[in-house]
This record gives C-alpha cells, sequence and structure tokens, in this order.
C-alpha cells in the first residue's frame, strides 16, 4: 500500500478550520493534494501534482479530478493559484479572505507571499481614479530570491 502523506499541524489546522468555516468537506484525496504541495519547495503546476501524486499513489489520476481538488482548496482559500505561471502554492495565511500577491523566484522557483494593506489600497484606490470596478488585483513580480542573489555575487 503507497503511503499517504503526513501533514504537520499546523497545515492540517489550517486545512480542518477552512473547512469547518466554510462548511466545505475535506476528503482524505483532496488532503492529499494539498499535502502535496505543502511539502513541495516550490509553486506546482497542476501537470507537476498529478505526476507526484501518481508516484505516490502507484496509480493513475485522472487529471479532472486533481483539478475539481484544486478548485476546492483555492475555493476554500487554503491555496492560490498564480496567475503568471499558472502554478498552485498553499496559502500561509488562510484565515481571512485577502487577494494573493508574490515575490517570484526565476532562478529557484521559490514564492513568496506578500501580505501589504498598503498595496491592495494604492490598487483599489488607482482603480477608483478611473472609474474601474475591479474583480481581481493581483501583483507578482518576479527576480531573485535572497538566496539566489546572494549566490549570484
Ligand atoms: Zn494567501
Ligand atoms: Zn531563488
Amino acid at each position: 500500500m503507497p503511503e499517504a502523506l503526513e501533514l504537520d499541524a499546523k497545515w492540517r489546522k489550517f486545512a480542518e478550520s477552512r473547512c469547518e468555516k466554510t462548511g466545505l468537506r475535506l476528503t482524505p484525496a483532496r488532503l492529499g493534494v494539498y499535502a502535496e504541495l505543502v511539502v513541495s519547495d516550490r509553486p506546482l503546476s497542476a501537470y507537476e501534482l498529478i505526476s507526484r501524486q501518481e508516484k505516490r499513489l502507484e496509480r493513475k489520476i485522472a487529471p479532472l479530478t486533481v483539478y475539481r481538488h484544486l478548485n476546492f482548496l483555492i475555493e476554500a482559500g487554503l491555496v492560490h493559484k498564480l496567475e503568471s505561471t499558472h502554478a498552485y502554492v498553499p496559502c500561509g495565511h488562510p484565515d481571512h479572505a485577502h487577494e494573493s500577491h508574490y515575490l517570484l523566484c526565476s532562478s529557484c522557483g521559490r514564492a513568496d507571499e506578500l501580505e501589504s494593506r498598503a498595496l491592495e489600497k494604492m490598487l483599489s484606490d488607482m482603480a477608483n481614479q478611473h472609474g474601474f470596478r475591479p474583480a481581481k488585483a493581483v501583483v507578482e513580480m518576479t527576480g531573485l530570491c535572497f538566496d539566489c542573489a546572494a549566490n549570484e555575487k
């Protein structure tokens, strides 16, 4: 029998409390997809996620199933989808609804989530000035993370 991924207490609590609040049901399969994203040190594309899950579970998985699980996790506020790379990343503070902004390292692929009220306000002020009604406002900055920048010297 292939072994299920163990989620550490912090992430498990995120998942359980989000699902309790939203009334969504956390199944082992959904939790498995979430855990796969949590243990990865960088965002994963749906394709990478499917191949990791197939290796781990030692069976074929229908891509549609994985997309459904991902949509569930996004809806529950546990996972964000990066707009620029279409990769998925677990949210580090899923206790409240928020726009997700990221620093994306183009060398090692890590993604650091930013939360900034000042940035949110600036974006909404700019939209207001144009009479624009925003549906989604996302900032994804690409470049080098601290470690990769240090290694380049
Ligand atoms: Zn987040
Ligand atoms: Zn890096």
